[in-house]
């Protein structure tokens, strides 16, 4: 498994972090008789039950508040959350159900009251992102597989029968190239899936019409609830959610087709956008000073031609086997579906080799830091290694079981217990094992998707930075200019996030 850039480092740690059917993806099913963006809701509700067993540490099920502020919108939402339940069938989390005025202030007090007659509560699952990514890529590497990052495939030979026999990949932090030879090549790479496919077979079609969806974070006091918000409404007919993550309210998102221009940070029009669907349900109005950071990624949307706005595509996936150079493109699909689609793809790829079709076994296949995973493990780790109860929550919900391996690398050194930021649970051993065991090459790897520290406040991540060049320093062995080149160009690229909202702290 070869990917351009870190693990998890485009769309798949920019998600809104559900593991969902999609309510909305069943309303469109639902009004326009679409037969198969109805089975994609069925199938992603199936696999949401999966993906939470699989990895408990790192996905939970929550409920979603809709607030109502009319009769017909309760009948409305009502009958849409028990069919959305009716097609959970078995797999449902739990069930629908109307909350009153007086139960839904308790639980979101930050609600405009005027108008509020209750509210409609259905059941998602919610997940870690980043971290679940790494978590199958650990253990894809248990099942024997090889993942390199930052490892760029930049083009294909082919054999005397025409079929791909090799690819050139660049090592993009060496600069150097190597050839990787395989029977069978799978392209996997989301919105890139395009320019891959074009260097298979100069002259392709293109399929992808990738959008771009942009959320803003604040602190979760700015609107204090454990339960998500669902905004049923947007001026452009979507809906968007505020949910609580990890410690902060996560708002999102937008959809926007992308061109070539289009800038991956979140722009301030794109923030304003976000507050005017939020800000007319809540008593105190969210302003831009609150957020915290952001996030902005590329959704691999799959079509034909220029149809239909990309807010109207349907998240399915498709397999595609090109029968001239023999390349499998796994295109479209969304997080939830992740092992679906991984099925289908791995079918084709027998098929196309001629083998039979061997059982798939990833349904129920406990993911790397699951192992003996129980929700109370953080207990373990305060008492056992007599550290906060914070930071031992932080390491269980990052790490699993794995988070035992992670506090054993401070037995010879004790400044490893130390935070990486002043203020934060993470601690320094934390950036060691990712280093280590994770692949992490940059200070982003270390702070955006191994330990989140980017995701959950920009200025930390600015002031955590140094230390962390530090660890890799030390660890891979940079030299003080490599160092010293690392933070000002991962602090700039912060700076510049907080520049274009206008937040302090730019420089
Ligand atoms: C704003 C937003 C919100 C979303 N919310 C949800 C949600 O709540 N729930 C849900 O289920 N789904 C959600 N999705 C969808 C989901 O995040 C994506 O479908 C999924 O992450 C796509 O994964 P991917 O691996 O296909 O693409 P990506 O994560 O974009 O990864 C593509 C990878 O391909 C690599 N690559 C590109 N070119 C090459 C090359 N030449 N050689 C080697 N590697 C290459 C890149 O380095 C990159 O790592 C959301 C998406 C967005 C953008």
């Amino acid at each position: 498994m070869l990917d351009a850039g870190d693990f998890a480092s485009a769309a798949s740690s920019a998600s809104t972090k559900l593991v969902h059917g999609g309510v909305r993806y069943l309303e469109q099913a639902v009004k326009r008789l679409n037969l198969e963006e109805y089975r994609m809701v069925q199938n992603a509700l199936k696999e949401r039950v999966y993906m939470l067993t699989n990895a408990p540490h790192l996905a939970h099920a929550a409920e979603f508040m809709v607030p109502i502020y009319s009769w017909s919108q309760a009948a409305y939402y009502r009958a849409g959350m028990k069919m959305y339940d009716w097609l959970s069938g078995k797999h449902s989390l739990f069930p629908s159900r109307y909350v009153s005025r007086e139960e839904t202030l308790h639980r979101m007090p930050g609600l405009r009251r005027e108008g509020l007659r209750g509210a409609v509560a259905y059941s998602d699952g919610q997940f870690d992102d980043a971290r679940y990514d790494m978590s199958l890529v650990k253990t894809f590497a248990r099942a024997r597989g090889e993942a390199l990052n930052y490892a760029r495939v930049t083009g294909f030979s082919r054999g005397t029968s025409g079929k791909l026999d090799a690819a050139s990949v660049r090592d993009e932090l060496a600069k150097e190239e190597f050839t990787v030879k395989a029977r069978a090549f799978v392209n996997a790479t989301g919105p890139a899936s395009d320019a891959v496919r074009e260097m298979a077979s100069p002259g392709t079609a293109k399929r992808m019409r990738p959008s771009k969806g942009v959320h803003i974070l604040f602190p979760l006091e700015a609107f204090p609830s454990e339960d998500a918000l669902l905004v049923p409404r947007t001026e452009d007919g979507r809906l968007i959610f505020a949910v609580p993550w990890l410690g902060r309210l996560l708002v999102g998102t937008t959809d926007e087709e992308a061109t070539p221009q289009t800038r991956m940070i979140v722009l301030r029009e794109e923030a304003e956008y976000l507050f005017r669907q939020l800000n007319p349900y809540l008593s105190k109005p969210l302003g831009s000073e609150q957020i915290v950071s952001g996030l902005s990624g590329l959704r691999p949307l799959v079509a034909a031609g220029n149809g239909p706005d990309t807010k109207e595509l349907i998240r399915d996936h498709e397999v595609e086997s090109d029968m001239a150079s023999g390349l499998i493109s796994i295109l479209g699909g969304k997080w939830t579906t992740h092992r679906l689609m991984a099925e289908d793809t791995i079918d084709a790829v027998q098929k196309a080799m001629g083998e039979p079709l061997s059982p798939c076994l990833t349904k129920q296949h406990v993911l790397a830091g699951a192992e003996g995973y129980a929700e109370d493990y953080w207990k373990q780790l305060r008492d056992g290694f007599c550290i906060e109860e914070g930071t031992a929550k932080h390491l269980a919900e990052k790490f699993g079981t794995e988070a035992e391996r992670v506090l054993r690398l401070c037995e010879g050194r004790k400044e490893w217990k130390e935070p990486l930021v002043e203020g934060m649970p993470a601690i320094r051993a934390q950036a060691v094992f990712c280093i280590r065991e994770e692949m992490a090459m940059t200070i982003e790897d270390v702070l955006a998707r191994r330990i989140g520290i980017q995701f959950f406040d920009w200025r930390k991540a600015i002031e955590a930075a140094p230390i962390a060049a530090d660890l890799l320093a030390d660890e891979l062995g940079w030299s003080e200019d490599e160092e010293a080149e690392a933070v000002k160009s991962y602090t700039a690229k912060i700076q510049d996030f907080l520049r274009e909202l206008g937040l302090a702290g730019a420089g």
